[in-house]
């Protein structure tokens, strides 16, 4: 079983992730990990630093921002958040139960205050279900 290689923020990304994105190649990769996960939650993911395996998928013709400094700051602040670090390889199980003890639903308006996707609100949301219990929810 492959290991699924994921920076910092997109731990919580995932969480919200509904099947938006920014392009339909993006949203399909982005799908295609957060089933997996969904599915097969003992998958091991290990944490690195800059582009990943959604960062991949990034659609050539738009602004790009996977490695800006203000992105690997983010990846940080969540990193810190979960008590995780770059080269941390382990179960996506135990990432759940790291954000269900650590993060709290409000900490994404603080965590993630210069992210697009974060009005959507869909990332609070997946912070409170998986801290009410609750495994990722099949995609709409
Ligand atoms: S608000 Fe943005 S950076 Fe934060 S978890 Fe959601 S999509 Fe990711």
């Amino acid at each position: 079983m492959t290991t699924i290689q994921l920076r910092g923020h997109h731990l919580l990304c995932l969480l919200g992730f509904r099947g938006m994105g920014y392009s339909e190649a993006y949203a399909a990769n982005m799908a295609r990990v957060y089933n997996r996960l969904r599915e097969e939650p003992d998958t091991a993911v290990t944490i690195v630093a800059g582009p990943d395996e959604l960062c991949a998928c990034f659609p050539a013709n738009a602004e790009p921002h996977c490695e800006n400094a203000s992105v690997s700051q983010l990846d940080e602040s969540v990193l810190a958040k979960l008590e995780l670090d770059i080269g941390h390889s382990l179960p996506w199980s135990a990432v759940i139960e790291r954000v269900r003890g650590n993060v709290e639903p409000e900490d994404i308006n603080t965590l993630c205050h210069t992210c697009q996707w974060r009005s959507y609100g869909v990332c609070e949301a997946g912070v409170r279900t998986v801290k009410s219990g609750q495994q990722l929810p099949p995609l709409p």
